[in-house]
This record gives C-alpha cells, structure tokens and sequence, in this order.
C-alpha cells in the first residue's frame, strides 16, 4: 500500500476488518464472489450521515404505499430510486411501473414466472443468455425444474422455432463488455435487460436505456449487497403485476428497515451531486467510486503484463453524460484469457494461492477465468502482489 500516495482512493482505506497479516503465504487470497466491499471506506468517512433511526412502533405493516400498485414499497425508497436515475441520467423511468425486489435475484425469478405461458398446456419457455453468460442464471432458472421455464445456454446459438426469454447483461458479468440481444431465430423471444453495472464507476453513462424490462440492483451501485434491495423498470402493467405477485407469495414484500437504509444511502449520495459547490470532490460517491476502480484497473494491468500469464479483455472509450468526460471502463470483474499452453485459468491460480471463478461456470471453456475487483483494499493488494510475482512454469 505503501507504494500509492495519500490522495488516492486506495489509500483511503483504513480496513480494519481484514488485517493485512491474515495474507501469510499459506492464505488464499478469495477473489471469486463479487462481494462489493470495495467501497467501504468511502462510507466509513460518511458514517455519522448515514445514521438512521427507526423507532419501536414504526414499519411494522406489510404494507408501504397501499396506493402504489407496488404496495410493499415505500414512498421514501421509490422516491430515491428515481431521485438517483434522475442524477445519473441511465435510464428512462418516465411510463415505466417500479417494482422493488429482495435483491435484484428475486425479481429475476419474479420475471421468469411473469415473462413464462400462462397457459399451463404450453411447453416451458427457453431461457438463454450469450456466453459467458452470470453465472448464477443458469441455477437460478432451474433449481425448482419449473414446468414454466427452462435453462438453454448459449444465446448466440438458439435456433428453436420456439418463444424464449434472453438475458442481456449490459455491462456484462463476468467480461464487462457492452451487450444488446443476439438471439436471431424469427421466434417471439422477450428480453431482460439486466443493468447491475450501469453506474458511472464501472462504465461511462452514454444514454438512458429504455427497455420493456430492466434490472437494477443496490448491491453494485452502492456496495450494499447486504440490504438485499433490486428494483425493476418495467413497461407493461401486467407483467409488473405478475411480478408482484410472485414477491408477495414469495416474501410478502420487502423488508422495510432495508428500504429505509438505502434509500438514506441513496439521498445522501444525491445531495452530495445536489449541493456540489459545499461537498469534497471524494465525498462525491460516483467520483469516489470512479477514482478507485480506475486506480484498481492501473495497477492490475500492470500486474497482469508482468505476469505473462494472462490476457486481459480490452474496452473501449466513450464520452460519459454523467462525468462530462471520456472515459475508458472500470468493470467489476477481470476477464483473464490464459496465454498458450495453459489450459487451465482457475487451476493455475489456484497454485497461487489466488480463488477466482472458472470459465466453464460462466459457459465457456477454463482457459478463462474471473477475478472480483470490488473486494477489500488488502486483498486487492496482496492479489497484484501474488499476480505480479509469478513465474510461468
Ligand atoms: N445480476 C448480476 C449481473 C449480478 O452480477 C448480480 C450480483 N452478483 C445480480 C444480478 C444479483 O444482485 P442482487 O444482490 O441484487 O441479488
């Protein structure tokens, strides 16, 4: 750490939930969950806004808003969510109904069962999504082996005369490219777009999206994975209906202590962009966000080629609406290719004593694999370390 000056975001951490000595060379390093601590620090400086009090008598209906067809959501956390789309200009929220969801991996579910045949004759609709593809749909789609839907695979090779669903994942999990459908088969397919990383710290803000259906979550804009708060845009009022349907059989809504969390976290994030001639520029959460995954970016590059081991997916610049500038893509996750002659990505870090996530989990073969870079600042460290110190065997 020692190695980057005290203006940046890197040295900004004063984690001390992972001491830098839990690294002995025995140790993994643990970079295959996308756990998004990374951000952390930013609000450790923020705590004391952050604060919220919920009184003993307070949020205990089921209920949120009884006049929002959304009816377990309430009017603070549907207010920040659009107060948060209006700031960063990513998306069209105008004609669309919100749906708010325990995660967005429940509405995932949630929009299976709303996008799926109604008619219980019909055969389950086919899922796909183009490779490499998040590896948790795959599960997701088929762990109750619905009679409704099914898990296909690769997108790119779907050929059925028959309905499908396709997932778009834009920027896309695990490789952070920038993705639209691919699906060219003449059947009636529908589309959900998932948008977990459409904030201007992982990519430039280049239009507002508007889609028929569109997934966002808490977990990645903010780093709140724990809240355990996704939200859908969604244009037709009865698949929004179904939706909400399928949350209230499955969770009766959604927690309101978390709701009222974010949408603190969101407001305070949104009065930072508010009153920008009285806030820091690194109290400014997307700046902040943007500053360190740039810096992350930097110097895993520099560890990558020094290795010789891997390549790296390249990306390309656009002009972000949001940061007024150009700018290249900071994603989540690395996306490492193992050069000829090593056929094994996740295998071969594994001797390292580095933890990543294999290609053939995300449908591909394992001469790929992905690495987190939105965990601790000590693991991140202690990951360039390892990675810059291997030699090719
Ligand atoms: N979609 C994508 C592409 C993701 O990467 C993730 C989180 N890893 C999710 C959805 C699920 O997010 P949530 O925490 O809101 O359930």
């Amino acid at each position: 750490v020692s190695t980057i000056n005290d203006s940046s975001p890197l040295s900004f951490s004063n984690d001390t939930t992972i001491p830098a000595s839990t690294f002995s060379s025995n140790s993994f390093v643990n970079v295959e969950k996308g756990d998004p601590v990374a951000f952390g620090p930013y609000w450790e400086k923020l705590r004391d806004e952050c604060m919220i009090e919920i009184k003993g008598d307070e949020w205990m209906s089921y209920f949120g808003d009884a006049n929002n067809l959304c009816w377990y959501m309430v009017p603070p956390m549907r207010d920040a969510i659009l107060r948060l789309h209006n700031a960063v200009g990513n998306v069209v929220t105008k004609d669309k109904f919100l749906v708010l969801g325990t995660g967005s991996s429940q509405l995932y579910q949630a929009l299976l069962y709303a996008l799926s045949p109604s008619e219980p004759s019909d055969r389950p609709i086919n899922v796909v999504a183009a490779t490499p593809y998040y590896s948790e749909y795959k599960d997701a789609t088929d762990i109750l082996q619905s009679r409704l839907f099914q898990w296909i695979g690769d997108a790119a090779l779907y050929d059925k005369d028959e309905p499908y669903i396709e997932l778009v994942t834009s920027p896309n999990n695990p490789d952070g490219t920038l993705r639209a459908p691919v699906v060219n088969s003449g059947a009636e397919g529908k589309v959900i777009y998932d948008l977990a990383y459409y904030w201007p710290q992982y990519t430039p803000i280049t239009y507002e999206v508007d889609h028929d259906v569109m997934l966002f979550t808490f977990s990645k804009c903010t780093g709140h994975a724990g809240s355990r708060i996704g939200w859908a845009f969604v244009k037709d009022i009865e698949v929004a209906k179904k939706m909400i349907r399928f949350v209230h059989l499955n969770s009766i809504g959604v927690s309101k202590e978390s709701q009222i969390r974010a949408a603190k976290m969101i407001e305070v994030i949104c009065d930072g962009y508010q009153n920008l001639k009285s806030t820091k520029s690194d109290h400014l959460f997307f700046d902040y966000g943007k500053r360190l995954m740039k810096e992350r970016w930097e110097k895993f590059k520099g560890a990558i080629e020094q290795s010789k081991i891997f390549t790296l997916t390249k990306y390309p610049t656009s002009y972000c609406h949001f940061n007024k500038d150009l700018s290249e893509q900071y994603p989540a996750f690395a996306w490492l290719k193992c050069m000829e002659g090593i056929e094994n990505g996740e295998s071969y870090l594994e001797k390292l004593k580095i933890r990543t996530r294999g290609g053939e989990r995300f449908g591909v073969d394992a001469k790929y694999v992905r690495v987190s870079m939105i965990g601790t600042n000590d693991e991140f460290i202690e990951l360039c370390t390892r990675l810059s110190n291997a030699k090719r065997e």
